[in-house]
């Protein structure tokens, strides 16, 4: 039998192969595998599905991780999947596996972060599993949620001369996940040694504590605009622009100085001695959402002080940078590849 190594296909090759073996049933299945979140049609709107798993040293380090936080965060990435379909997230369930390792009161704290999140969120726990796990700590979480049927946002919506949208700061997550693995380094070498994060509260809590943008869905819904196709920001903005152009058939143009960066983000740049620009388009975990509107309806929106035009679609294949020093560079999407670790 031959043997192919999973990292000559990457995520996005195993996904796609996974996919290619499969075809829907049921009417009743609008989108399967290759978006967000999946669309079922059930009536009068559709309903989405997105889930999310994140497992211990590949996603999350308990050394630096509280559980309320990560709790909060596997609640927010897939409230966020949900946003990024143009829908509101409802339900959601919780399945876990947990080693030996892990209190009642550990347990508890995680609970106490999903609650915060339904509650922010307004969602519903409605279900989940539990089992015990001999390779670390494993949370999954399915979200369900809604969308009226002409408001359904997919990826493959963008046309030529689309505003291109972010719903805020980029890199910030990266840099967050930078210093908490260098006091971590620092404090395995001397346990005396206190972390450093003073000022940098602000990088570590975007890592820590994400929001999904569902403020955004909630926004555009009140000023009757529908983005022509929206993806949230887990793996870096270069690498969700491509899902993006590839699924439109659509390129795009980004300018360089519309990347929002915020202060600390180039502060720490400039100490980790790497590209703020890199670490905006790369990073990745920043969970902003990634957006098309046609030009008429970005005048609709775009005093609203989280909507951020960073560049256009364009009708050749090419996805470029803009670079303030003038000319422009490829963006290539590097994002993080959870494989290939
Ligand atoms: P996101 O970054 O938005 O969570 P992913 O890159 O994880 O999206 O997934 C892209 C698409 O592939 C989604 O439709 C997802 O449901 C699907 N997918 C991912 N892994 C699998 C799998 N193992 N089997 C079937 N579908 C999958
Ligand atoms: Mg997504």
């Amino acid at each position: 039998m031959e043997r192919t190594e999973l990292n000559t296909l990457g995520e996005f090759g195993l996904i796609d192969r996974i996919h290619s073996k499969f075809t829907t049933q049921n009417h009743e299945t609008i989108k399967g595998i290759g978006d967000d979140a999946a669309v079922i049609d059930v009536g009068d709107k559709y309903m989405l599905i997105s889930t999310d798993m994140l497992l211990e040293g590949i996603h999350f380090d308990l050394s630096y991780t509280p559980l309320r936080h990560l709790g909060y965060k596997a609640v927010a990435v897939n409230v966020s999947d949900i946003a990024a379909m143009n829908g509101i997230a409802k339900h959601i369930t919780v399945s876990i596996g947990l080693s030996n390792r892990i209190s009642v009161e550990a347990i508890d704290e995680l609970y106490e972060g999903i609650r915060f999140a339904c509650e922010d969120y307004k969602v519903d726990l409605v279900g989940g599993d539990t089992s015990a796990s001999h390779s670390g700590f494993v949370i999954s979480i399915t979200a369900t949620g809604f969308v009226e049927k002409d408001k359904i946002t997919y990826r493959n919506g963008a046309k030529p001369n689309d505003i291109l949208c972010v719903t805020g700061d980029l890199g910030a997550a990266y840099f967050g996940l930078q210093i908490l693995e260098r006091e971590k380094q620092v404090y395995l070498a001397n346990p005396e040694m206190q972390p450093e994060l003073q000022e940098k509260e602000f990088l570590v809590g975007k890592l820590l504590k994400p929001e999904a943008r569902t403020d955004i869905i909630h926004e555009l819904n009140e000023l009757g605009v529908v983005p022509t196709s929206m993806i949230d920001i887990s793996d870096g903005l270069a690498s969700e622009l491509m899902h993006l152009c590839t699924q439109s058939g659509v390129g795009a143009i980004v300018f360089e100085d519309k990347l929002p960066i915020e202060d600390q983000t180039m502060l720490t740049a400039t100490e980790f001695n790497i590209s703020p620009i890199t670490a905006a388009l790369n990073g990745g975990e920043d969970y902003q959402l990634l957006f098309t509107v046609k030009q008429a309806d970005f005048e609709k929106i775009k005093n609203l002080s989280d909507v951020l035009p960073i560049g256009y679609m364009t009708d050749s294949k090419a996805i470029e940078l803009a670079l303030t020093s003038g000319g422009t560079t490829a963006i290539k999407a590097q994002g993080w590849n959870h494989l290939e670790k």
